[in-house]
């Protein structure tokens, strides 16, 4: 199937294409035409001229748009489910469950278009305020660049597309290379709810010459990227004077305190560890156990591991499908073999079969191996017995990220010190880290990025405050 760049309302060839496989048999399934220089300056362009037209246009409107779409996504679930679990690889049972919090991020992004607003201020709490009436608003930043990850290729867009309508912007979305075609039926469903031509415009290529193109022009007000830290950084370096909103890597960490239930826990962090192949930002990657808890904790959590179905995504039984490229499984099957090298110990796992990496639990690892200290971005957790609550919340903290962190307990004493004591944008207790709701703030710290997504959060971001003082007697 062929598909085309929309810009400006049309839809546009460029004379360059693009193949796009299916990631579990390798062969191509269809074709997007790879934009060039010139359809990167029209999409920008047209991204301007519509954002006076969305900036003009009533909040009721913006809120209609957005439920159409959800309403037009939920038409077509099926469809875009098959979409996403061929070109990503993620389970099909997977995949229909991104479409429906693709449902909530729309319908939510629609409730609160309603409500961009500001509040007064009460000037004259100083003398140089005597006699002057204030207030805030938010006004639209203008032209946003989207440029998202392969790993959801429908909700990740979601965050960046629905909130940027809901606050009254236009965008130039520019989807990973490996999954463009969830982003064209994206834009055919935003079309189709009467989206104004320019405020949704598609542009796919590499991000070397494409994304780099959208993210140094002048033009653009915004960025707001997902994808690997070393890429985030590099945008942060040539945006120039933008905002920016950054949603890059973690190396999640889970703490299980010996009152936990550990048979939930271990099947918790078998989902949480292996959906998507672990190609998830939140994957839980190092399981921190207390000592006496270990072993039992060990035993069901191999269990666990070994009850995923391994298999064909499109197959409705199956959790865990391929990797995003052979590559991908070339790199994790090196940073395990390093680990084994240096005294690890494989429990599960461990093998491959083209593009597929089977689940792989982890025992006797160092801080340092890269599976432990570095985003593992695939199917491999490791297990690691610590001796007393504190120093867990020590070994958990010490990374470089920050995005979000979990604590199993039933100990509300355990549950403040975890609090205060992760430096992580999300705390999760008695659930794994992958835990996300598309309208609680997400986001992370140190490493891990820059700003807050989730609907009303990413509003703000993607809107300027703007002050009004007004003299009273003048
Ligand atoms: P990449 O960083 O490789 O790519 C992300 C996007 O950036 C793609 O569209 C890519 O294009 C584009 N890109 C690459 N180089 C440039 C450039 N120089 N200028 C502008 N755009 C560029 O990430 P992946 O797609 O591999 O996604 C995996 C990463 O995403 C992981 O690190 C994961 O943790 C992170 N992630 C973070 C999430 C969060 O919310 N914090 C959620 C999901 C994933 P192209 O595809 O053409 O290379």
């Amino acid at each position: 199937m062929e598909y085309k760049l929309f810009i400006d309302g049309q839809w546009v060839d460029s004379g360059h294409r693009l193949e796009v496989t299916n990631k579990y048999s390798q062969e191509v399934f269809a074709a997007v035409p790879a934009a060039g220089q010139e359809e990167v300056d029209k999409a920008i362009a047209a991204a301007q001229r519509a954002a006076s037209v969305m900036a003009d246009m009533p909040a009721y409107r913006r809120s209609e748009i957005l439920a159409r779409t959800a309403a037009l996504i939920t038409e077509r679930k099926r469809d875009l489910a098959e979409t996403i679990a061929i070109e990503a690889g993620k389970a099909l049972k997977f995949a229909l469950i991104e479409v429906d919090r693709a449902i909530s991020t729309f319908t939510l992004a629609a409730e609160e278009a309603r409500r961009v607003h500001g509040e007064t201020i009460p000037l004259d709490a100083v003398p140089a305020g005597e006699g002057y009436f204030g207030f805030w608003l938010r006004r639209p930043v203008g032209v946003i660049a989207a440029v998202s990850p392969f790993n959801f290729p429908l909700n990740l867009v979601a965050h960046k597309v629905a909130p940027a309508i809901a606050a009254g912007n236009a965008v130039v979305l520019k989807p990973a290379s490996t999954t463009p075609i969830t982003a064209v039926k994206l834009c055919e469903i935003l079309e189709s709810a009467g989206l104004p031509a320019g405020a949704i415009n598609l542009v796919v290529g590499p991000g070397s010459t494409v994304g780099e193109w959208l993210v140094t022009d002048p033009r653009v007000d915004k960025i707001t990227f997902t994808g690997s830290p070393p890429v985030g950084e590099h945008i942060l370096s040539v945006a120039g004077i933008k905002k920016v909103t950054l949603e890059l890597g973690n190396t999640s960490p889970v703490i299980i305190a010996p009152d936990a239930d550990l048979d939930l826990v271990a099947k918790k962090c078998a989902v949480g560890a292996y959906y998507n192949s672990g190609q998830v930002c939140i994957s839980v990657q190092r399981i921190y156990s207390e000592k006496g808890i270990s072993d039992p904790f060990t035993e069901k959590f191999v269990l666990a591991s070994e009850a995923m179905v391994v298999g064909d995504p499109l197959d409705e039984r199956v959790d865990v499908g391929p990797m995003i490229d052979p590559g991908e499984v070339d790199r994790i099957e090196g940073w395990v073999e390093e680990a084994v090298d240096g005294g690890a110990q494989v429990l599960t796992g461990g093998k491959r079969d083209e593009a597929i990496y089977w689940p792989t639990v982890l025992t006797n690892v160092e801080p340092e191996m890269k599976v432990v200290d570095q985003e593992a971005f695939a199917p491999v957790a490791s297990v690691i017995p610590y001796d007393d609550f504190e120093g867990a919340l020590e070994l958990a903290d010490a990374s470089d990220y920050g995005l979000q962190a979990a604590v199993f307990t039933r100990d509300i004493q355990r549950v403040f010190k975890a609090i205060k004591r992760l430096n992580f944008g999300g705390v999760m207790i008695n659930e794994t880290p992958a835990y996300r709701a598309d309208h609680m703030p997400y986001g992370g710290n140190r490493q891990s990025g820059l700003g807050r997504e989730g609907v009303r959060f990413a509003v703000e971001e993607m809107t300027n405050i703007q002050m009004v003082a007004i003299k009273l007697d003048g």
